[in-house]
């Protein structure tokens, strides 16, 4: 397929590598990758989800079947019992804004 054909929208299931709609300039590759997801204050993780993951931008694209299978673990409320391990993760934040810090003093 010539390049010029890049406005062809990608076909779903197809063998030829898929570009990225996101920045049009990688391909997608087929990825198992981690997911993490905010349930209220809680953090969670999601490992072996399939994905296909652009090249270039790393944009991830999840197939339906498997943003619903996300969405069937998230309406179980992710029980702890479930889960395959605990990791820790390390907190940053960013500095306030002087607006912000005003703010505070008002
Ligand atoms: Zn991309």
């Amino acid at each position: 397929m010539p390049l010029s054909d890049a406005a062809m929208p990608p076909q779903r299931g197809a063998e030829e590598a898929l570009r990225c709609e996101m920045c049009g300039a990688g391909e997608l590759a087929g990825r198992r990758v981690q997911s993490a997801l905010w349930e209220d204050e809680r953090l969670v993780v999601v490992e072996d989800v399939p994905a296909m993951v652009c090249t270039a931008c790393g944009e991830r694209f999840l197939s339906d079947e498997v943003a619903m299978q996300l969405d069937a673990l998230r309406g179980t409320g992710f029980p702890p019992d479930g889960a395959r391990r605990e990791m820790t993760v390390p907190v940053f934040r960013l500095p306030r804004t002087q607006k912000e810090q005003g703010d505070d003093k008002a």
